[in-house]
């Protein structure tokens, strides 16, 4: 789009004969994929603190998650096995248990600082100080996965199996643990997350566009409407009328609304 509004600007300044031009003005871009890209990023917006291939690890694991359970899925164990890091298993946590609003496990406070890069202990796995009580903190603090035994990658591959299983002898199997063992665990983390599923509160981009994508795509879309106009000019074989035609639309929707004022370009030719 840029370059189009270079080459605009040159045509103009070098006063080619627009008699010449063998075939109107077309915008470079497909509109749709720009909205699309558009949308894209502001959906990393939304989980803009998640490295992105982590990101992309739990979107696909929820769909993984979110298949018809089974009694014995292998397929999904081996995909659920390729998909959980130390990254995810760390996010996946962090998820869970915040929500997105993370408070001290001592006060309950918001009031929260991030640590830094330095301060951290592993890939993943943030930590926070507590502005109000002092608490340093991470994800696992003052729940039952804290002890480390079992591993937290144990605790998360055990949460992601339930979605695709009602067996908990068959992940008990697979973890190779005692199914009282893995049973406590499961009462603990449905507690914990207050959830029975893995990442009910974590939107893979499809739910996400779903709630919010709407307004983005109208706003996208009136954003690029008026690029459009804007670069374009007076090129001549263009219609002059697409903010005409949305005003008038508009108006068929509001007619209390008034035109908004708007400066010309400066880049127009007269
Ligand atoms: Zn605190």
């Amino acid at each position: 789009m840029k370059k189009d509004f270079i080459n605009h600007f040159r045509k103009d300044s070098k006063h080619l004969d627009k008699s010449t031009e063998t075939k109107p003005h077309t915008p470079a871009k497909n509109p749709e994929v720009e909205i699309a890209k558009e949308m894209i990023n502001a959906y990393r917006k939304h989980y803009q603190d998640i490295d992105l291939d982590v990101l992309r690890n739990l979107i696909e694991l929820k769909d993984i998650t979110n298949a018809p359970k089974q009694a014995n899925p292998d397929a999904s164990f081996n995909a659920i096995e390729q998909r959980l890091g130390e990254a995810e298993s760390n996010e996946t946590l962090r998820r869970e248990r915040w929500h997105n609003k993370i408070s001290c496990p001592n006060c309950g406070s918001h009031r929260i600082r991030n640590l830094n890069h330095t301060e951290q202990k592993a890939h993943g796995n943030f930590r926070y100080n507590c502005l109000e009580c002092n608490q340093y903190f991470n994800a696992s603090t003052g729940t039952p996965i804290e002890s480390g035994s079992p591993p937290l990658s144990t605790w998360m591959f055990c949460w992601y199996l339930l979605g695709c299983t009602d067996s908990l002898q068959y992940i008990a199997n697979k973890l190779g643990l005692d199914l009282p063992t893995v049973e406590a665990m499961v009462r603990q983390m449905q507690k914990l997350f207050k959830s029975q599923q893995p990442l009910t509160h974590f939107m893979s981009f499809e739910e996400w566009s779903l709630k919010h994508g709407t307004s983005y795509k109208k706003r996208i879309q009136h954003e690029f409407s008026r690029k459009q106009e804007l670069y374009r000019g007076d090129t001549t074989g263009v219609p002059h009328d697409t903010r005409e035609y949305a005003r008038q639309k508009n108006r068929a929707h509001n007619p209390h609304d008034h035109t908004p004022h708007k400066p010309k370009p400066k880049n127009r030719a007269t």
